[in-house]
């Protein structure tokens, strides 16, 4: 049996050497180029060789060897389980125990073993014969954002203009003078008679209560006629800032309300700031709900604010998530020196900032993704029929310059794009800056990497770059895009399935709180092919069960360098792991969402029991 007990550095030595995530190792070391389980052949082998050698020893020198197999206790085990590690290739039989000390996994087996680990102080977690698999990982989120939003209006069920109204009204009515009403969420393509919403729809309900409703993606808002005086804006003025749209009635030129893209600031500025305190009752609303959710990790795509707040709570040892910061700016050139030094003194077990996020274009629901082809539903006087590059990305020059700083300085980089020529220009640098500086593995990502011209598809594989993926955003999306892009422009669209198949690195994550930050509606996405609106839609771009959920648990951890300490559940690595209600890889796929959280542990800790 595989499963024998194994002696481990951690007994021989009979002290926990638990692995050091805070030390990341360079970009040249070779350990970063060999996935992980690769090798579990290997160690099966190495294993063996070394319970035949302890056995043989027993019999020399039985006194000795008794001390040898002597176990130190562990922390925590977990017992009577069906462990999926997440290995490529998986033990037999499987696994059905672990054993943790400190916050790393020091064994792992069968419950008879694991069993010789329980001391009288040890934490026994009895998985009734449940599935346990990897902790998740989010890779996209905007995690206090989503603190807030869980406390905010949420327009994304609201399936009409009445409806919508009701929501709207009713918010108001408790608000102070001066106050603003905030959130959103609300998308017009589930209704069933979609149109744009106006400010002279809510302005009735909403008086002088200043409003900003964000599109459920963020691209574009609605404020009604209180805040768009707060702005100065009115049927004069301002101009359309760079890379965004003050939308105008084309006969009255009057602003109709809805503002996109960097429009969205000029309102977006005049709403105060949240305080410290918020933001931090925001972080810890949105890790409760992340852990309930079988998330232990999060990449989370961060504005500066937030980064003091997961300090602090770093340092009062608060958090219950892993977070890998990207810090969200616009210009990198004022940021890559300091990351690069000090990564802004965010590089402990559970928080790191591993580079900066930037945005090459909008989305697809604003028609503000950067298309080579204009979108199919283009308005004929648009004056932006492919959509817009930010600024960010427009000038040509400054954008390549600040990918090659970043690169030259070991950053890594993660940027949003949406539109084919988008995701085109974006691998263009990256190509380039890593061929200048002659960068090894960096593992740069594109965020979203949603419509993507069908030739880009093998350049992933090939530069290495990371398609960081969303697969709900293809069930929201799925319900509009052929309206917006012609039904021969999707063979390149939401391509899980082309891009694994052409070996790039595909990982998953919501983009919360855009969309539900639940894992397995995500799953649910990438494997079954249904649109919100429950129609079947690009099926030949679906993963199987196993592939989505090793794209949101054991790949995650590769796209940020840290698969030596986390992923697949292994000796010596951290101990985060979850287990489910539901089985994942033995439900019918049409299930998949509906799966269920029972407990998630992060680090050894307990950090989310389901109510039973
Ligand atoms: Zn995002």
């Amino acid at each position: 049996m595989r499963f024998k007990r194994i002696a481990t550095n951690n007994d021989e030595r009979g002290s926990v050497h638990a692995p050091s995530p805070g030390v990341h190792a360079g970009r040249g070391d070779p350990r970063r180029h060999d996935p992980p389980d690769m090798n579990v052949r290997a160690r099966g082998v190495f294993r063996a060789t070394c319970v035949a050698l302890c056995a043989i020893s027993a019999l020399v020198n039985a006194p000795f060897a008794s001390a040898q197999l002597e176990v130190r206790k562990a922390d925590l085990i977990l017992i009577n389980g069906r462990i999926w590690t997440g290995a490529a290739h998986p033990d037999e039989p499987e696994p059905t125990a672990l054993a943790v000390i400190g916050d790393s996994i020091v064994e792992i087996g069968s419950d008879m073993d694991i069993r010789q680990r329980q001391g009288a102080d040890t934490l026994v977690l009895d998985a009734n014969g449940r599935r346990v698999i990897p902790g998740i990982t989010d890779s996209h989120t905007h995690l206090i954002s989503g603190g807030f939003q869980l406390v905010r209006l949420n327009l994304r069920d609201v399936h009409g203009r009445d409806e919508f109204l009701k929501a709207v009204g009713d918010s108001t009515k408790n608000k102070k003078k001066g106050e603003w009403l905030l959130g959103g969420r609300w998308s017009v393509e589930s209704w069933k008679n979609p149109e744009a919403p106006r400010a002279t729809w809510i302005d009735p309900v909403t008086g002088e209560t200043p409003v900003f409703l964000s599109r459920m993606d963020g691209h574009e808002a609605l404020v009604n006629s209180a805040a768009l005086k707060l702005a100065g804006i009115d049927k004069s003025g301002p101009p359309d800032p760079a890379g965004g749209e003050i939308e105008r009635d084309p006969s009255t030129h009057e602003p109709t309300g809805i503002l996109k893209e960097s429009a969205m600031d000029l309102v977006h500025n005049k709403i105060p700031e949240p305080s410290t305190k918020e933001r931090s009752e925001a972080l810890v609303r949105a890790m409760r709900y992340a852990n309930s959710l079988g998330i232990t990790s999060i990449h989370d795509m961060s504005q500066l604010a937030d980064l003091e707040v997961f300090k602090k709570a770093d340092a009062a040892g608060t958090l219950t998530l892993r977070i890998t910061s990207y810090l969200s700016a616009d210009d990198w050139s004022k940021h890559i020196g300091e990351v690069a030094k000090t990564h802004l003194g965010m590089d402990s077990k559970l928080l790191y900032l591993a580079g900066l996020k930037g945005f090459m274009d909008g989305s697809l629901g604003s028609r503000t993704a950067y298309m080579f082809e204009p979108f199919a539903d283009a308005a004929p006087n648009s004056p932006y029929p492919r959509g817009q590059l930010t600024p960010f990305a427009a000038s040509a020059d400054s954008f390549q310059r600040q990918v090659i700083d970043a690169d030259a300085k070991g950053l890594q980089l993660a940027v949003h794009a949406i539109g084919d020529q988008a995701n085109h220009l974006l691998l263009d640098a990256y190509e380039a800056a890593t061929k200048k500086n002659e960068t090894k593995n960096p593992r740069h990502r594109v965020e979203h990497a949603q419509h993507l011209a069908v030739d880009d598809i093998p350049r992933f594989a090939k530069l290495g770059v990371v398609a960081s993926m969303q697969p709900y955003h293809k069930a929201d999306d799925g319900r509009y895009a052929e309206k917006a892009l012609g039904s021969d422009r999707l063979k390149g669209s939401y391509a899980f399935r082309q891009l694994v198949d052409a070996g790039a690195l595909v990982i998953f994550g919501s983009d919360w709180p855009v969309v539900t930050l639940n894992p397995f509606e995500g799953m649910d996405s990438a494997v079954n092919a249904k649109t919100l609106a429950n129609e079947v839609w690009l099926p030949s771009h679906s993963l199987k069960t196993v592939e989505a959920l090793r794209a949101y648990t054991v790949l995650p951890p590769r796209a940020i360098h840290r698969e030596a300490t986390l992923g697949i559940l292994e000796v010596p690595k951290f101990a985060d792991f979850v287990i489910l209600k539901d089985d994942p890889l033995t439900i019918s796929p049409d299930r998949l969402a509906k799966v269920r959280v029972a407990q998630t542990v992060i680090g050894g800790k307990v950090v989310f029991t389901a109510p039973e």
